[in-house]
């Protein structure tokens, strides 16, 4: 309850006294500040030291004392009275509306000795109360009527609510003010006529509040009027309810209220509206709270299922299986090829429900292992699982590691799977490949010690082969040179004879003779050729380098068969290259070359011609001596042939050709130890060419 309005205590001339009173008691918006504030400013100003406003109460019309200076508690229950069909000397002056003097006998209170009693009104309208006060005289203080003359409107004005009020004394104010809500009855444009104490702390302010205080007053009064007239239309009862935010006067702070109104008939038959404020700051920050709680808890949970729906992506796009299960091991999650294996397939048969249910139970004994673990982190195995679809074993590794939470406890385990098939494929391929090739290896040490032996053998025999070949070549070189000692003797007797020496010869004689001479001069030939091929192979024959001109030796060479040439009907030709330059080499071989091939041109020349040619290849710079002859010519297959040893085109006995089969060989030969060779062109029937090729400067081997 607001405390009186403060006085001046020193003493103050009677015009600003009463304008101070008159201030003060405009600023009052209740009746018991009125009171009070005329009361206490009538004891300091009259020196009456006592004094006290009753008024009546709209019930009843019982006087109750508003307020009283210089009288006990029980002297103002005292003054107070119902009313009992009159005769009360106070209810008179009430009836009366006109102050009147009581002598100390008759006075309404005996405290009050000779007093005054002064009604309280507005013109035209019954008195509301009246002040008590004692009186020096019987004429009634100037100030007296004064104070009475203002505050009767002003008391008349608060008085519905005040009388009301007035009952804060009573029990009914005592009720109200007990109730832990603001409580107040107002009238329909929110002026309050009764307000407990916390409605008065919202929304009362006293003449002598702060001008905060009265701002804030103001404020709430202001809010809460407006919120009064407005807002949801009330139920049956004409209830409402509706949110009210007020500020605290005394601490500045802002509070929210339920405002729950109720009109009401007065019994002077004005509809009052009777207000209950409940305090929902606490429950209204609670529910702020709680709604930003609720959009946190709702922002996180988009924020994961976006995670999951990543994380969901992110498993899906891994090869891989990937099963996320809780601290006891139940699934929690599991990506698509994980679900292959794992999940029971809805429109699978038996034997595969069968299959996936096996390899759930591999898993879990595997998952088992890492939940008794203990410490470790990770759990790592080999598992035998089986394709749901085909039954086929596959052979994975299952990697298994905790997800801890931040206090260290075990939120779920992620399990990763990889296929070993290939890897086990790989493994066995590599184990076969190693034992392939250490039986090859053995097999090829045993070859190469095989081939060690053989090569030991081979060796021993080239050895052997070698002074055999040697021993042979010798032999030959002895034998040729044994066998040439008695046929040089025999063909010379079989001349002398032939000569005639030992007597003229008879036809017969002279035909066996000369077949004698012929036999004698091939076996001659036979022997001189092997002794020439065991001299090359014995290297025995050595090199005789000299400077000589290739015109002089052809012509000798043609000389030397010169009666073959003539016997024949061929046509025998030189042709030499424009510029021939003399040559360094062994002159002797290359003779015996090409006396060889020409001797072979005119034995397989049955008619035609055949031509010796010499060029100087200047590019190479070696010589080039061709025999071309239109003969028999040389099957392809002999061609190469023709130059090993005895070997001939014909080589039956029944030959037309005689020889040996020794030339070509030695030809090659000869023409190797110059530096060159013989190269053959030869087209059957119809003639070769031989050619000696040699370098012009023979280098000495
Ligand atoms: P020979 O003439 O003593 O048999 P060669 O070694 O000189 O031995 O010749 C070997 C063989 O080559 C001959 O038997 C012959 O069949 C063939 N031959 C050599 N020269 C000619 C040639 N100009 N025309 C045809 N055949 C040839």
């Amino acid at each position: 309850m607001p405390s009186p309005v403060p006085l001046p205590t020193s003493h103050v001339p009677d015009a600003e006294a009463r304008l101070a009173l008159a201030e003060s008691l405009l600023a009052c918006d209740a009746a018991r500040p009125c009171a009070e504030a005329v009361v206490e400013w009538l004891v300091r100003h009259t020196q009456a030291g006592v004094a006290a406003c009753l008024v009546r109460e709209e019930t009843g019309d019982r006087l109750m004392c508003l307020a009283a200076r210089g009288l006990s508690e029980a002297q103002c229950d005292a003054l107070e009275w119902e009313p009992d069909g009159g005769g009360h000397p106070l209810a008179e002056v009430l009836a009366h509306a006109a102050p009147r003097y009581f002598p100390a006998a008759r006075a309404p209170l005996p405290a009050l000795g000779n007093c005054f009693a002064v009604p309280l009104g507005r013109a035209g309208v019954p008195a509301v109360g009246l002040l008590l006060i004692p009186a020096s005289g019987t004429a009634l203080p100037p100030e007296v009527a004064w104070v009475a003359a203002h505050m009767g409107p002003t008391l008349t004005r608060l008085l519905p609510a005040g009388r009301r009020l007035d009952a804060g004394d009573g029990l009914l104010r005592r009720i109200i003010d007990a109730v832990a809500d603001p409580v107040l009855l107002t009238d329909l444009d929110g002026r309050p006529r009764i307000a407990n104490a916390r409605a008065e702390a919202l929304l009362v302010a006293g003449t002598d509040a702060s001008e905060g205080r009265r701002r804030a007053v103001e404020l709430n009064r202001r809010v809460f009027s407006t919120a009064l007239a407005s807002g949801a239309s009330g139920g049956a009862s004409g209830t409402r309810r509706r949110e009210v935010p007020l500020v605290d006067p005394a601490e500045g702070m802002d509070l929210l209220f339920e405002l729950i109104s109720t009109p009401v008939h007065a019994p002077d038959g004005h509809e009052v509206m009777v207000s209950v404020l409940r305090n929902v700051t606490d429950l209204g920050r609670a529910t702020q709270a709680l709604g930003e709680s609720y959009r946190r808890l709702r922002a996180t949970e988009r924020e994961a299922r976006s995670e999951r729906h990543r994380l969901d992506r992110v498993l899906d796009s891994v090869a891989d299986p990937i099963i996320l299960s809780d601290p006891s091991g139940g699934t929690v999650m599991l990506n698509g090829p994980a679900e292959k294996l794992f999940a029971l397939p809805l429109d699978g048969g038996k034997a595969a429900q069968r299959r996936v249910r096996s390899n759930v139970a591999t898993f879990s004994s595997f998952l088992a292992n890492l939940v008794d673990g203990g410490a470790a982190p990770r759990w790592r195995g080999q598992l035998s699982l089986a394709d749901p679809a085909t039954g086929a074993t596959i052979p994975v590794e299952a990697v298994a590691s905790k997800v801890l939470g931040d206090h260290g406890e075990l939120t779920g385990i992620v399990t990763l799977f990889h296929d070993r098939t290939e890897a086990l494929e790989k493994a066995r391929l590599l184990e076969r490949v190693k034992e392939v090739s250490s039986q090859l290896e053995a097999r090829v040490q045993v070859a190469t010690a095989e081939l060690a032996e053989q090569n030991e053998k081979l060796r021993r025999q080239a050895i052997q082969l070698e002074q055999a070949s040697a021993a042979k070549s010798q032999f030959l070189a002895n034998m040729s040179h044994e066998f040439r000692t008695p046929l040089n003797a025999i063909l010379g007797y079989t001349n002398m004879l032939l000569q005639g020496v030992s007597g003229e010869l008879s036809p017969p004689q002279k035909r066996n003779l000369t077949r004698i001479d012929s036999n004698g001069r091939h076996l001659l030939e036979v022997i001189n050729e092997i002794l020439d091929i065991t001299r090359i192979e014995a290297g025995r024959m050595p090199l005789h380098l000299s400077d000589f001109g290739i015109p002089e030796l052809l012509q000798e060479v043609v000389a030397e068969l010169d009666p073959i040439i003539a016997r024949s009907k061929l046509a025998v030709s030189t042709e030499l290259g424009a510029r021939l330059p003399p040559v360094h080499s062994d002159r002797q071989k290359v003779k015996q070359i090409v006396l060889n091939l020409l001797s072979n041109a005119l034995k397989f020349t049955h008619e035609g011609s055949v031509t010796v040619l010499a060029e100087y290849v200047t590019a190479t710079s070696t010589l080039a001596i061709s025999v071309q002859d239109t003969g028999i010519g040389i099957d392809p297959a002999y061609q190469e042939k023709i130059f090993e040893d005895f070997q001939q085109v014909d080589s039956s006995p029944t030959r037309a050709y005689g020889g040996t089969g020794l030339g070509l060989s030695i030809c090659r030969r000869l023409a190797t130890m110059l530096g060159g060779r013989v190269t053959l062109q030869s087209v059957p029937g119809q003639g070769s060419t031989f050619t000696l090729h040699f370098p012009r400067r023979a280098r000495r081997a």
